[in-house]
C-alpha cells in the first residue's frame, strides 16, 4: 500500500522537484555505523568493531529518523549478554515505533555484547574476559573496549539523551529498578529525575556521578540519561518486556517525541541512598533465603550455604538494615561471588534540585 502511494506521488511531481526532495531529505539523514536513515524512515544494521588485538564483532543498530524535527533519544541494551528481557525489549520497540508518528530519531542497541549472548556467558565479554563498560573505552584495546569506544563515537557523542537497559544476568534475581545519576547540575537532574519518572519503575537507586559506565559518559556531557533494570535469571517474561516498552514509550512522550501527554502513574517511588554487596566467602551450594524488594533488618539471615556433602557450612546474615534489590538466583557459589545486594532507604532528592 505504501508503495503504491509512492509511485503516485512521484508520478505527480516533476523530475525537477524529486531533486529537490531527494536533496531535503539527504540533508537530514542520520548515520550510525553501515545504517543510513532518512527522514520518515526506519533502517537496520550495524556498528562494526574491526579486528583488533583479538577478534572483531558486529553490534546490531536500528536507526528511526522520525518525520518530524526532535531530540535524538539513544536506547541501549545487552552490555551483559544473558539480561534477555531488555535486548528482546529494544527489538520489539523498535519494530513498534512508526518513524511517520515520530518527531525526532531513536538510536537503537539492542545487544552490545554480542559473545556473552551466544555463548550464555554471565558479566562479561568471553572473547577478552572484560566487562563491556569503562566508557569512553579504547579504540586500540581489546574487544569489550573497542566496543565501548566505537558505542561511545557513534551513540553517546550524536545523541541528546540515552536510556542502558540492564536486568538479572543468568545468574541474578531482581525485580524492575532504575538508576538516576546526581551529577550537580540542577537543569540536567531535573530531566533525568524526570525520566525515571515517566520511566514509571517504582524503586529507584541514587548514583553520583563518576563512574565508567554507559548512562555516566553520557551524563559527563550534560545529557541527561537514566539506566534500568527488569527481568531476571534467563527469563523472558511478558511483564518485564511489557514495563520496559511501556516505559520507553512514556519517555518518548515527555521528551514531546511521540503525541499526547506522559503518563504519570509514578507518585511516590522507593529512593535508595546506597546499594551494598554482600559477597560469599566460601564455595558450595546456596540457598536464598530472600527475594528481590523484602525488607531485611541488619542480622537477618538472607541465605545459607551448603559444602557439596549436603552440610551446612554458614548463614549468610544482612550486614545492615535495608531493602534487597538482588539475590543470586542459582546454586552456584564461589568466594567473591555477590549473594545479595542490600539498599538503604533514601530521599526524593527533588528538594535539592528544584523539582516537584
Ligand atoms: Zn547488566
Amino acid at each position: 500500500m505504501a508503495f503504491r502511494a509512492r509511485q503516485l506521488r512521484q508520478r505527480a511531481v516533476g523530475a525537477g522537484m524529486l531533486l529537490v526532495l531527494s536533496m531535503a531529505g539527504l540533508a537530514a539523514d542520520v548515520t550510525i555505523g553501515t545504517v543510513t536513515a532518512q527522514t520518515g524512515q526506519k533502517a537496520t544494521g550495524y556498528i562494526e568493531v574491526p579486528a583488533g588485538v583479538d577478534a572483531g564483532t558486529n553490534l546490531p543498530v536500528i536507526v528511526i529518523n522520525g518525520a518530524k524535527p526532535g531530540p535524538t533519544l539513544a536506547l541501549v541494551a545487552g552490555a551483559h549478554g544473558t539480561e534477555y528481557a531488555s535486548s528482546l525489549a529494544l527489538a520489539q520497540l523498535a519494530n513498534r515505533v512508526d518513524p511517520a508518528q515520530l518527531s525526532g530519531t531513536l538510536i537503537v542497541l539492542p545487544l552490545l555484547n554480542v559473545a556473552s549472548y551466544l555463548q550464555k556467558v554471565v558479566h562479561v565479554n568471553p572473547v577478552d574476559q572484560k566487562g563491556v563498560s569503562g566508557y569512553p573505552g579504547k579504540a586500540d584495546g581489546t574487544q569489550s573496549e573497542r566496543i565501548v569506544n566505537a558505542v561511545y563515537d557513534q551513540v553517546v557523542l550524536k545523541c541528546d539523551h540515552l536510556i542502558d537497559y540492564h536486568g538479572g544476568d543468568l545468574d541474578e534475581n531482581l525485580h524492575p529498578y532504575s538508576y538516576w545519576t546526581s551529577t550537580g547540575k540542577a537543569d540536567v537532574d531535573k530531566v533525568s529525575r524526570d525520566m525515571v519518572f515517566a520511566f514509571g519503575l517504582k524503586t529507584i537507586i541514587i548514583k553520583q556521578l563518576g563512574g565508567r559506565s554507559l548512562d555516566n559518559a553520557a551524563l559527563k556531557l550534560g545529557k541527561a540519561s537514566i539506566t534500568v533494570e527488569a527481568g531476571r535469571a534467563g527469563t523472558t517474561e511478558a511483564a518485564d518486556i511489557g514495563v520496559l516498552i511501556d516505559g520507553t514509550l512514556n519517555v518518548m512522550r515527555y521528551l514531546k517525541m511521540l503525541p499526547g501527554p506522559a503518563i504519570a502513574s509514578l507518585q511516590h517511588p522507593l529512593w535508595i541512598s546506597k546499594l551494598t554487596i554482600v559477597k560469599s566467602e566460601y564455595e558450595g551450594i546456596f540457598y536464598p533465603a530472600v527475594v528481590p524488594e523484602a525488607y531485611v533488618q541488619q542480622g537477618m539471615i538472607v541465605g545459607y550455604m551448603t559444602d557439596y556433602f549436603g552440610n551446612k557450612i554458614t548463614e549468610v546474615a544482612a550486614p545492615l538494615t535495608g531493602v534487597i534489590t538482588l539475590v543470586c538466583s542459582v546454586p552456584t557459589m564461589k568466594k567473591g561471588d555477590n549473594v545479595v545486594y542490600i539498599g538503604e532507604i533514601g530521599e526524593d532528592p527533588s528538594a535539592k534540585i528544584g523539582s516537584r
